[in-house]
């Protein structure tokens, strides 16, 4: 495809509204970062009072433009063909592109996974406009100039850079899975769905997926409601087994720092941070884990951080909601005891939330 521009000298953006979330999801089954996407953006919808739209591109599909509204959409744009089952860049992106010239949106969100990272940098090749990779924070400035201001961790997340598109349209950025939070799911709610039409030849498009093989991994940290996160201080690869007694108990998952992912105690999988998962559970116990920005940055969102540290000192006391200055081998069985011998499972997350761990 030649490269297309949406805008050249002299722009008037009245012409672009609205904020549009591109849905991902695996062969019918939407990932939840386009929910947490939609939260996000009907703030940024109605900060502008514009209309917050969704894309879902796929085949037999409708059930996720109804999902889309009743996670917050007004408005969704659905192309089905069965050539777009699974997700791939070429007739995806074209897609995109022909969308964004008919419909203008002034935002685009993508989420900054795998499928989203490739989609919006093919993308962004034809489009003379910015992308901003890898969000934490959202906000825009209201009219007159409706400004996206997409803000990512910069130099080794030290600090927080915040990055305008002043010049083209639409402003796009994706975003971190789990930083977001989604809406309440309201399936009484109401909306429209626009059904536009495409047709492929299978022939012209160049990539074929020929399976799919699921991951081995069963962790899912983005989705517990409880993790159990060890770092350096937990010393070897025996002492996870006390942060899985732990995280069993209150029904949660085991987390990791990257010094202990890079020691061989843990799988990367499980690893929090900056170059790892970003987590916000409702309880995140941070067990011998220093604090480094670069882990924070992946779980200082969590509702409630109890942190155990033999460090006073220690910087992840400065995030934490409950701070245990102690020996870790002697508080986490203690911690574990309790829980077995009182309550077990979610209720210590009642309590906690109580204010009494
Ligand atoms: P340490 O900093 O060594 O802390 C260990 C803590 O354990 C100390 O506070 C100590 O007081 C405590 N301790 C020791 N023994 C005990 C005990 N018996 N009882 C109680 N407490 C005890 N890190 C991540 O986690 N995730 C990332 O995604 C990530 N990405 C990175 C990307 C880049 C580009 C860079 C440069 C670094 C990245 N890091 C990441 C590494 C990060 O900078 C830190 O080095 C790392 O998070 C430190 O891990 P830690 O807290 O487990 O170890």
């Amino acid at each position: 495809m030649s490269e297309e521009r949406l805008e050249t000298a002299a722009p008037d953006w009245s012409a672009y509204r609205g904020v549009m979330i591109v849905v991902e999801h695996r062969r019918g089954t939407a990932k939840k970062v386009s929910w947490q996407l939609l939260g996000e953006g009907r703030k940024l919808a109605d900060k502008l009072e514009a209309p917050l739209l969704a894309l879902v591109i796929g085949h037999q599909a409708e059930h996720l433009a109804q999902e889309a509204i009743a996670y917050g959409a007004d408005r969704v744009y659905l192309v089905e063909a069965p050539e777009l089952l699974d997700y791939r860049t070429r007739p995806y992106s074209e897609i995109c592109l022909k969308v964004f010239r008919e419909v203008k949106p002034e935002i685009v969100l993508y989420g900054a996974t795998a499928t989203g990272r490739d989609l919006a940098g093919a993308i962004v090749t034809h489009l003379p406009t910015g992308l901003t990779a890898d969000c934490t924070e959202l906000d825009v400035e209201p009219h007159p100039s409706r400004l996206l201001m997409a803000s990512r961790p910069a130099f080794s997340e030290k600090m927080m850079a915040t990055i305008l598109c002043k010049q083209y349209r639409p402003q796009m950025a994706t975003a971190r899975a789990g930083v977001f939070q989604a809406l309440p799911k309201a399936p009484e709610r109401t909306g429209e769905i626009v059904r536009m039409t495409e047709t492929f030849e299978e022939a012209s498009i160049a990539a074929k997926v020929l399976d799919f093989i699921e991951e081995v991994s069963h962790v899912n940290l983005e989705e517990a409601e409880v993790i159990v996160a060890g770092g350096r201080g937990m010393g070897g690869l025996e002492a996870f087994a006390m942060l899985r007694e732990l995280a069993d108990a209150l029904g949660g998952e085991v987390g990791a720092t990257r010094a202990a992912v890079d020691a061989g105690w843990v799988g990367h999988e499980r690893q929090i941070g900056q170059t790892g998962h970003t987590v916000r559970p409702k309880l995140f116990f941070a067990v011998g884990i220093s604090g480094a920005v670069q882990h924070t940055v992946g779980m200082q969102s969590s509702d409630i951080i109890v942190s155990i540290n033999k460090d006073p000192e220690a910087p992840i006391f400065q995030i934490s909601h409950y701070a245990i200055v102690g020996d870790l081998f002697q508080v986490v069985p203690a911690i574990t005891a309790e829980i077995k011998a009182r309550r077990g499972g979610l209720s210590m997350l009642e309590t906690a939330a109580a204010g009494g761990v």
